[in-house]
């Protein structure tokens, strides 16, 4: 466990175009890394983006359009969807599971 006063999330729509964009292309290449070697840097690189601690980083997947960037191994947060294939499944944040769960 990390201290309970570390950043655990992030708001999609505070970072800046370019790094949205950014974003968004790790994001892509994360879904289909075909290896760790591929994977981990890509999220560490995704972790930095979003200045939040290692981890899986996911963008909440609820039906919300809910901007929360989080870690998926956080308490509370809900695998809606696995991923067939690729690698990341769809993804509700801690609040989002709270306030809305989801299922596929
Ligand atoms: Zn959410
Ligand atoms: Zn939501």
């Amino acid at each position: 466990m990390t201290s309970a006063f570390a950043r655990s999330e992030a708001d999609y729509n505070t970072l800046t175009p370019a790094a949205q964009d950014a974003f968004n292309q790790l994001m892509e290449q994360a879904d289909t890394a075909r290896s760790n070697t591929e994977y981990l840097p890509l999220m560490q690189a995704l972790a930095g983006l979003a200045d939040l601690p290692q981890g899986e980083i996911r963008k909440c997947g609820c039906s919300c359009w809910c901007p929360v960037i989080f870690d998926a191994n956080a308490d509370g947060a809900h695998v809606i969807e696995e991923s067939k294939g690729y690698n990341l499944g769809r993804v509700q944040c801690p609040t989002c599971a709270d306030r809305h769960l989801e299922t596929a």
